[in-house]
């Protein structure tokens, strides 16, 4: 591992604090050092008070930040001397460590501060470093791991057993420190935890982690057990079908919908393939704090219900020791390895099914190489209940807030580009959930990467490539609850007598026959759906009140509409609701450009803000009012309605 250190990138980063940032982004865009959250960093200052004394000020990484992008803000500022005489104390229990350290900063509104806080304050140096090291891990979960540790950095760290983070282990590593700590000191390894670093400057703490974490990453490589190796994967098909009733499973184990996300590269898919992948994957995560998102283990093979009833098992094993009162979690798995399925990783959102699939990423590794050296060895099962039930583990996951209407459920958007499909997607993605996002435009790939939206371009008249993208978008969100039909064409005005046969075959093709077919192959899935499914049809004010020259768009609209009403009909026993809205006279779409706008509005002798605003009401119709009613039709608003059709178009007195 190399050092990232660049003195003019440091130097870009001013203020008391500056140097800390820096370093600590250096550490967050390792992975193999940090992931999601997984480790954190401080710096003790002295600052002068109002009152002009001076105080010693910890600032130690807020909960909520990752150290990658961690900014100046995301640091808690504690009062020193305070926090290391809670370290002292015989004894401070959980809730008590949180209160006086939330009631000990020094800024209103500063993050709450690491749980690892008083470890770093009982450190005695200036910048104090830590991480959750994969290589160190390998290394300290192999066979005599405490020998092999010992053996490799000599007196430059203090060892330090496994013991649970919080109070009990600041206050074993302020003794162990007092005890172990000579002057070639520079690190303290946790064993089955991770490495600390310290130092009197920023570059220096920084650059004895990468020293220290090379000492492992050499010795790893030393005895032929840094390269993976992992037999061949026999590549895998899964039915769409066979993803989404997991997921139904799954969920329901959940009580809520959740995110499936299948992995089935060479990597994930040779371990789930393993021949001793029960052996591998059933003794524990690399790092026990992964627990409170992975769960222990993962489940083998796809019996949901097995899977729930061993983890109430261990649930009853554990929490009758517990200190306090514990309310059993949900029971459903969040990591699956299956050898004809691959791995897949399960969260509330798509973020979270992302974070798992990062650290089990990093976890087989961890695990291989350890075997590699003899054998792979977790932290007990008592140990991951202490953390997965852990309040203050559990209270990261709750400041989260109430999820969003549509967390951990799908939606699968046509024409998703510009427009209407656009402002749906921005909707849908507001109200928490995954989107596929379809549209035949390369623009489509411009939409933003995040882990919650799956873009693809895609034309919805090509069955074979909507068959791709409905595998590709079951793959990484497992399965589809909702559907909009947005994807339309608007052929040229043309009188009857005029129309074209290729002018009527095109809007016939992508207006009813793409959907019908879209319609078809999404039926299996939506019958699926946690909360059962629903489709919102952007139908056309021309249905109800057709146009001029229209004659191709306003019979493809209507075909369409009766084809939504059959379905209507034939899906309510699978409890499929399908909704239509019908548009008029929204301009910022794609369909509309300042010429258009300005010549049909000279046509009618009207400004263009007259023409605009040309209905009932008086008002402006925007894609955005459209997609928050398509939005709305999926959601709670609409539960007892189907086969309606709603106009969003200010009021039009042909259609009244
Ligand atoms: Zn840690």
């Amino acid at each position: 591992m190399k050092s990232l250190w660049n003195d003019a990138d440091a130097a870009q980063h001013a203020g008391p604090l500056g140097a800390r940032v820096y370093s600590s982004r250096l550490l967050g865009r390792e992975k193999s050092l940090v992931l999601h959250g997984g480790g954190n960093t401080s710096v003790k200052l002295r600052e002068k008070n109002l009152f002009g004394e001076e105080q010693e000020v910890l600032y130690v990484k807020g909960s909520g930040w990752d150290l990658e992008s961690i900014e100046a803000a995301g640091f808690a500022p504690v009062d020193l001397a305070y926090v290391r005489r809670l370290a002292g104390l015989p004894a401070l229990s959980d809730p008590q460590m949180v209160n006086e350290l939330n009631t000990h900063m020094l800024r209103a509104g500063a993050p709450a501060p690491s749980v690892e806080t008083l470890l770093h304050a009982v450190l005695p140096h200036a910048y104090v470093d830590h991480t959750h090291a994969d290589a160190v891990l390998s290394v300290s979960n192999a066979p005599r791991g405490e020998e092999r540790i010992r053996a490799l950095y000599g007196r430059r760290v203090v060892v330090i057993p496994y013991v649970m983070p919080g109070f009990d282990l600041a206050a074993y590593c302020a003794r162990a420190f007092r005890e172990q700590a000579g002057p070639e000191t520079i690190g303290m390894v946790l064993l089955s935890h991770g490495m600390f670093s310290f130092g009197a400057y920023a570059r220096e703490s920084y650059e004895r982690m990468i020293e220290l974490v090379s000492i492992a990453e050499d010795d790893l490589a030393r005895q032929h057990a840094w390269a993976i190796r992992l037999p061949d994967a026999r590549p895998v098909t899964v039915a769409r079908e066979t993803l989404a009733e997991l997921r139904r499973a799954v969920s329901a184990a959940a009580g809520a919908p959740m995110i499936l996300r299948r992995n089935a590269g060479a990597k994930f898919l040779a371990f789930a393939q393993h021949p001793e992948v029960a052996r591998l994957s059933q003794r524990g995560p690399a790092t026990p704090d992964h627990v409170i998102r992975t769960k222990p283990v993962p489940m083998l093979g796809t019996d949901v219900a097995a899977f729930g009833s061993k983890y109430a098992a261990y649930f009853a094993r554990h929490a009758p020791q517990a200190k306090d009162h514990k309310t059993m979690l949900d029971v459903a798995p969040r990591m699956l390895l299956d050898a004809a399925i691959g791995f897949v990783a399960v969260g509330h959102t798509a973020k979270d099914a992302a974070i798992v699939e990062d650290l089990y990423d990093h976890t087989i590794e961890v695990i291989l190489r350890a075997e590699a050296l003899g054998g792979w060895h977790a932290v007990s099962e008592r140990d991951l209940f202490e953390i997965e039930y852990w309040d203050l583990e559990q209270a990261k996951l709750r400041r989260a807030g109430a999820a969003p209407a549509f967390t951990g459920e799908v939606v699968l958007v046509t024409g998703a580009a510009s427009g209407i499909g656009r402002a749906c997607v921005d909707a849908f993605v507001r109200r928490g959930a995954a989107v596929i996002a379809l549209d035949r435009s390369a623009a489509i790939a411009e939409t933003a990467k995040r882990p919650d939206l799956l873009a693809l371009q895609c034309d919805v008249t090509d069955a074979r490539a909507l068959a791709q993208a409905l595998d590709d978008g079951v793959d990484r969100f497992g399965g589809i609850d909702m559907l909009v039909l947005n994807a339309g064409v608007f052929p040229a005005t043309q009188p009857v007598v005029d129309v074209s046969q290729d002018a009527w075959r095109a809007a016939m093709a992508v207006n009813v026959e793409a959907n019908l077919r879209l319609l078809q192959q999404c039926h299996p899935l939506l019958k699926c759906a946690p909360r059962n499914g629903r489709v919102v049809v952007v139908g056309s004010k021309n249905v109800p009140a057709p146009g001029l020259g229209a004659a191709a768009y306003s019979a493809s609209k209507a075909a369409l509409n009766q084809l939504a009403r059959v379905t209507a009909l034939e899906w309510a026993r699978d409890g499929i609701r399908i909704n239509s809205l019908h548009p008029d006279a929204v301009y910022d779409t794609g369909l509309w450009t300042d010429e258009l706008l300005a010549s049909r509005a000279k046509a009618y002798g009207m400004s263009i803000e007259q023409y605009r605003r040309k209905n009932l009401l008086g008002t402006e119709v925007t894609s955005r009012d459209v997609a928050e009613l398509a939005a709305e039709m999926c959601g709670s608003l609409f539960a007892k309605t189907t086969a309606a059709q709603v106009p969003v178009d200010g009021g039009n007195e042909r259609v009244v």
